[in-house]
């Protein structure tokens, strides 16, 4: 039998590599997404193999709808079935201006990247897992979302990627009630501050505050933290759960007076 395979949209760096190499361990065969660096991808896809896995890097911008589609097409030409998408790819607010000077221009790039996309490649995903399920290619299948404490918390200077990230809950619930039915779970995982890319440019701040306890266990998250909870999921560790979000920041959601 063919390994299940997984899709992870910007899968070539960060959270989205953290969960690539995990997926690979757990003998899925994934494809590794990425926009603009190839060379990361690469770099990825030689790490899952250096691990004994299976993994294909495959270019494409989410917020593109034949982009979506190429992504799709690929992982079942490659792998045969289609049992798990990712939606990590995002970006955050370009500029990271004030809700009163904030712009279209990044509010179309932010909303295309981060919610979007995400809707219809879930709703590609989904079809196609509807289908295999039908003819028993694959028992179930998963979608998780990679949302953020910026759904919950606010920062003034990135409106649009707070709204979306917001949005992207609400987006988890509607597709777990949806495909409850066939077998596919969807689940919302939301990180707090994790060391990547996205946040080298806040790095001494976030040193700061996490000394200060901003959040109670008091270290960065890490790509690996994220891909822990991925693997829980995909295990099959939540067997009655559906639209649910998982937490995965030190506590950061935890309120204190
Ligand atoms: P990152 O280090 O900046 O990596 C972003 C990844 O997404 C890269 O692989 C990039 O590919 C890809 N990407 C960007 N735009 C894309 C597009 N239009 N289509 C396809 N791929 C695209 O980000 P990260 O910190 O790992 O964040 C990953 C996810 O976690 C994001 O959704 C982010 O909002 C969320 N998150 C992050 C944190 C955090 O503290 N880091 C916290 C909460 C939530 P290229 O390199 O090829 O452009």
């Amino acid at each position: 039998m063919r390994k299940r395979a997984a899709i992870v949209t910007g899968g070539s760096r960060g959270i989205g590599r953290g969960i690539c190499l995990e997926l690979g361990r757990l003998g899925y065969a994934v494809v590794v997404n990425y926009a603009t660096r190839p060379d990361a991808a690469k770099e990825v896809v030689a790490a899952v193999a250096g691990d004994g896995g299976t993994a294909v890097a495959v270019q494409g911008n989410v917020g593109v709808a034949e982009d979506r589609r190429g992504l799709v097409a690929r992982a079942l030409d490659e792998f045969g079935r289609l049992d798990l998408l990712v939606n990590n790819a995002g970006i955050t607010s370009q500029g990271r201006k004030d809700v009163l000077e904030a712009t279209e221009e990044s509010w179309d790039v932010v909303f295309d990247t981060n919610l979007k996309g995400p809707f219809f490649l879930a709703q590609l995903a989904a079809n196609e897992m509807v289908r295999l399920i039908g003819e028993k290619t694959i028992p179930d299948g998963k979608i998780i979302n990679i949302s953020s404490i910026s759904g919950h918390t606010l920062s003034l200077n990135r409106a649009d990627y707070c709204m979306t990230k917001a949005a992207m809950g609400m987006m988890t619930r509607l597709f777990a009630a949806r495909l409850a039915e066939y077998g596919i779970g969807v689940f919302e995982i939301c990180p707090g501050v994790i060391a990547s890319d996205m946040t080298a440019p806040v790095k001494e701040k976030y040193d700061r505050l996490i000394a200060e306890g901003l959040w109670p266990i008091r270290r960065w998250g890490q790509p690996e933290d994220i891909a822990k909870a991925v693997a829980a999921v995909v295990e099959g560790y939540f067997p009655f759960s559906t639209g649910g979000r998982i937490d995965v920041d030190g506590g950061f959601h935890i309120r204190t007076l």
